[in-house]
């Protein structure tokens, strides 16, 4: 047999179609069985087999998936999941994902549908975000990658011939609240600068960046020499929620000629909500911006998305001329600029197609109703543990994230009863440090999550309270 293609295609097919009535099933009824369950040791264990030298029928492989896999899933789609930041998926983007997958296109570029698709989202996330309308960027796996393309693009906006020389001692040096995500450090790391080079500056009670001690540490990072480049404000901090006074750091960084980055990860995406966009005034100043489609925008993982208000320092930061890869004129290698030339990587999926459904399918005003619908929920959680003396809020909410502590238990009986409590089944919640304690921390991301979630997650909480109370 040569190609890997059935024979017949009818048994196959059929096999298809109980796939996708399985997935709607499970997605119909997700409220009802359990949000997530440990693997057992032996189905953990029969992964691993070793290397198959033969095939098995697509029958047996799916029976495998729905008895071994699909039942110890991550849990994000049920309603309960309410731990880190992490989108629940939706029927339409299940589809879409599958009608990717059968066109297989490859996205680094040249002239095809796909391209075009991803060229409107484009637009739409420029548009969303109050950027110019000729602002580049390209999807990418999350806003890890996105934060560190930023800087990349940032960098050598500055130093142009680092791209070819090297960091050596170029003594570039960025700026971000302690709060940001670790991925930013990271991001600094990663382009060779070293972590410290990002300098992390402490908060004010809101857990906003505090500008009086950014501007000193500028100046001080001026004074000694170095070559301050770059300035993050974070929209929606991963452990709070906070947002940055984002107008008051775009000026402050045009005023020192710096590069003002975004990292919208969640966040951003509350620009769709008439309500909150004011919350995030000064985005549309960003030279950069990373933002998550998997998060809040419910688009199946993995969809990141990086943009770039100048399209022309985006391309110098990542095109190349290669013989190979020769663009032209007309054909199959026409249509440039290509999504290869804004970012790391060259041969990428059409993600692009999942985003484009998403938004056409329930359009921006729906999916601002959905994401004040989750604030909404957060801020019945925040009232419910003001009003309960069992519970203390440790943070103020100012999107969808609520985190709190539990009166009476030390922090090692609140990490040990969220363990229970993700492995009860009932509600996932996660935690984080707030000022040094240990928090319970609630992010309402996912869109099927309601009041009546919280309620029974808190009865849960509650009623293991008082076991842990019960016996010393
Ligand atoms: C989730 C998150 C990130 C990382 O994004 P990934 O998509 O997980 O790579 C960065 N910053 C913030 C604020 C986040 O919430």
């Amino acid at each position: 047999m040569a190609g890997l293609d059935p024979e017949d295609f009818s048994a196959l097919r059929s096999l298809g179609h109980r796939m996708l009535d399985d997935i709607f099933d499970r997605l119909e009824h997700l409220g009802e069985g359990p949000v997530w369950r440990p693997m057992p040791p032996a189905i953990r264990a029969s992964f691993q087999a070793d290397l198959p030298r033969t095939g098995t029928d697509a029958e047996n492989i799916y029976t495998v998936f729905q008895r071994d896999i699909a039942p110890y899933s991550n849990g994000n789609p049920h309603p309960g999941f309410m731990g880190w930041v992490q989108g629940a998926g939706t029927p339409i983007g299940v589809l879409a994902e599958l009608l990717a997958a059968g066109l297989n296109d490859n996205c680094g570029g040249r002239d095809h549908a796909a391209i075009e698709v991803e060229r409107q989202v484009i637009r739409w996330t420029a548009e969303i975000m109050s950027l110019p309308t000729d602002a580049s960027g390209c999807l990418v796996t999350g806003s890890s990658l996105a934060n560190f393309i930023s800087v990349i693009v940032a960098s050598r906006h500055h130093a142009m011939t680092y791209r070819h020389e090297g960091v050596g001692a170029s003594g570039l040096v960025g700026y971000a609240a302690r709060t940001a995500h670790g991925c930013l450090p990271r991001a600094f790391d990663l382009a060779g600068f070293g972590s410290d080079s990002l300098r992390l500056i402490d908060v004010d009670a809101d857990h906003r960046i505090r500008l009086d001690l950014l501007a000193r540490r500028v100046s001080e990072d001026r004074a000694a020499g170095k070559t301050p480049f770059m300035i993050v404000g974070t929209a929606g901090t991963v452990d709070c929620g906070a947002i940055d006074d984002l107008a008051a750091l775009a000026s402050f960084a045009a005023d020192e000629g710096l590069w003002f980055h975004v990292d919208g990860a969640f966040g951003a995406l509350a620009c769709l909500s008439p309500r909150y966009r004011s919350l995030l005034n000064g985005i549309e100043r960003a030279d950069s911006l990373a933002v998550d489609f998997h998060k809040w925008g419910q688009v199946p993982y993995d969809a990141g998305c990086v943009m770039v208000r100048d399209a022309r320092l985006h391309a110098q930061a990542f095109a190349q001329t290669l013989h190979y890869l020769q663009r032209a004129d007309r054909g199959l290698a026409g249509n440039a600029p290509w999504f290869c030339d804004f970012g790391p990587d060259l041969s990428r999926g059409f993600r692009a197609l999942k985003v484009w459904m998403t938004l056409s399918h329930y359009g921006a005003d729906r999916m601002g109703e959905m994401i004040e619908n989750a604030c909404a929920v957060a801020a019945y959680l925040a009232q419910r543990v003001d009003d309960d003396e069992r519970l203390e809020r440790l943070a103020p909410v100012a999107l969808n994230i609520v985190c709190f502590g539990i009166r009476g238990l030390s922090d090692h009986d609140v990490g040990e009863l969220v363990k229970d409590l993700q492995e009860s089944g009932i509600a996932a919640p996660s935690t984080t440090r707030i000022s040094g304690r240990l928090a319970v921390r609630a992010a309402i991301v996912n869109h099927r999550t309601t009041c009546g979630t919280i309620d029974r997650m808190l009865d849960a909480l509650l009623a293991l309270r008082e076991r842990y109370l019960a016996t010393p």
